[in-house]
């Protein structure tokens, strides 16, 4: 029933809609509707007003949106970023701001954690929050901040001692000294740069314990990582149905060129590949809405289902030769798309580093 209620959904945001915004337009139309549909806020309990669902079952929601050539990175972070205020803020924080982020009233979908100069390595973050009296004053800066331009609320992680990281809940409506630039690339999620010049913001805007921010995150990779991987799968999905279409319509010598297995076996496997890592998102997301510990499954879900959108969407390319590169195609937008999973929200290496360090209990590297 989700499924088909997504789709229905997307179904008025079709290709000439994300063309249109090509390259870096947000889509504001198709998160509206997403978000007066509840979808955005499925994973928000009932008793603050959002749709109580699973994992499971907000994972099919963005699953359904990439898989009809859609693309959920304009919106996702609405679904799980107020997983750490639910996780970790206290009861006034919660009533505070849940019912109206379930409601669409709010926006709660920037998170401020990477920085140019620390990259992949968020322990050495230098934005700093300082307490001064009865507030925190912030200074420092944020890159690649997705959405911050179309977000009312944002986490922010900060520094708040030499060896402590914490996180915060910024109202970005009221805040001076505040500073979002967009950055020019190729998505439509509108990525910025987020500078803090003696910002202000008052003492409960902490969430969870003060210095204990790094751990808090963590908590929340596992939603996340389950997430991405439904958009890969949807992403691999769309990928291995269009190149289907396209090599059984599609004659050159005679036949279509899908009866040729140099066409057939790169999209045989594609499938073979995505089906697999579907089978691990589920499993993830099974133990996640189970509360068991998920974070191997989770991080796998996000490898195998991002190699795997990524492999379909190279055979999806090959199968319509040059045809690939006509923009009324979408191929060259959802190839660019899917390739950033391998990037962002995190890199696939620092997710292998896990897997061989922490997992399999190799030697650190770091
Ligand atoms: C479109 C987009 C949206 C984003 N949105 C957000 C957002 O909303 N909020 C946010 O906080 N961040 C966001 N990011 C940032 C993203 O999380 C980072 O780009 C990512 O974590 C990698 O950091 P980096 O780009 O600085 O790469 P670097 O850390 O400079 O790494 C460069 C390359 O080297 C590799 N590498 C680095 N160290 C190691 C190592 N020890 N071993 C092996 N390989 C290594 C990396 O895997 C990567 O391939 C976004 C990024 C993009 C592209």
């Amino acid at each position: 029933m989700i499924r088909d209620a997504v789709r229905a959904l997307c179904e008025r945001f079709p290709g000439e809609y994300w063309r249109s915004l090509e390259p870096s337009t947000y889509p504001t139309e198709f998160v509206d509707a997403m978000t007066s549909a509840g979808y955005l806020a499925a994973l928000i309990p009932e008793e603050y007003g959002g749709g109580g669902r699973s994992l499971d079952e907000a994972a099919v929601i963005l699953e359904e949106v990439n898989a009809s050539g859609g693309s959920a990175s304009a919106c996702h972070a609405q679904m799980y970023t107020m997983g750490t205020l639910l996780r970790h803020g206290s009861e006034e924080q919660k009533a505070r701001w849940l019912p109206r982020v379930a409601s669409g009233e709010l926006r709660l979908q920037a998170f401020g954690v990477t920085e140019t100069d620390a990259g992949s390595d968020t322990r050495r973050i230098t934005t700093r929050a300082e307490r001064r009296g009865d507030r925190w004053v912030v200074n420092g800066h944020k890159a690649w901040t997705s959405r911050a331009l179309h977000s009312d609320l944002m986490i922010l992680l900060a520094r708040t001692s030499d060896d402590g990281l914490s996180v915060f809940l910024l109202d970005l409506r009221e805040l001076d000294g505040v500073t979002i630039t967009a950055t020019e690339a190729m998505v439509n999620h509108a990525t910025s740069e987020v500078r803090f010049a003696d910002v202000e913001i008052p003492l409960d805007a902490l969430v969870g314990v003060e210095g204990e921010g790094f751990r808090l995150l963590l908590d929340g990779w596992n939603a996340e990582r389950i997430l991405i991987a439904a958009e890969c799968v949807g992403d691999g999905r769309w990928f291995i149905e269009r190149a289907v279409e396209y090599a059984s319509a599609r004659e050159v010598f005679g036949r279509p060129i899908g009866a040729n297995q140099g066409v057939q076996f790169p999209l045989a496997r594609a499938h073979a590949a995505v089906r697999a890592a579907d089978l691990m998102r589920r499993e993830a997301a099974a133990r996640f809405d189970a509360h068991e510990p998920c974070g191997p499954e989770a991080n796998m879900a996000k490898l195998l289902a991002s190699e795997a959108s990524w492999l379909a969407a190279n055979a999806c390319l090959d199968a319509h030769g040059g045809h690939g590169f006509l923009r009324r195609f979408d191929v060259e937008r959802k190839f660019r798309e899917t390739r950033v999973y391998q990037t962002a929200p995190v890199s696939n290496n620092l997710i292998l580093a896990y897997l061989g360090q922490h997992v399999l209990g190799l030697p650190r590297s770091y």
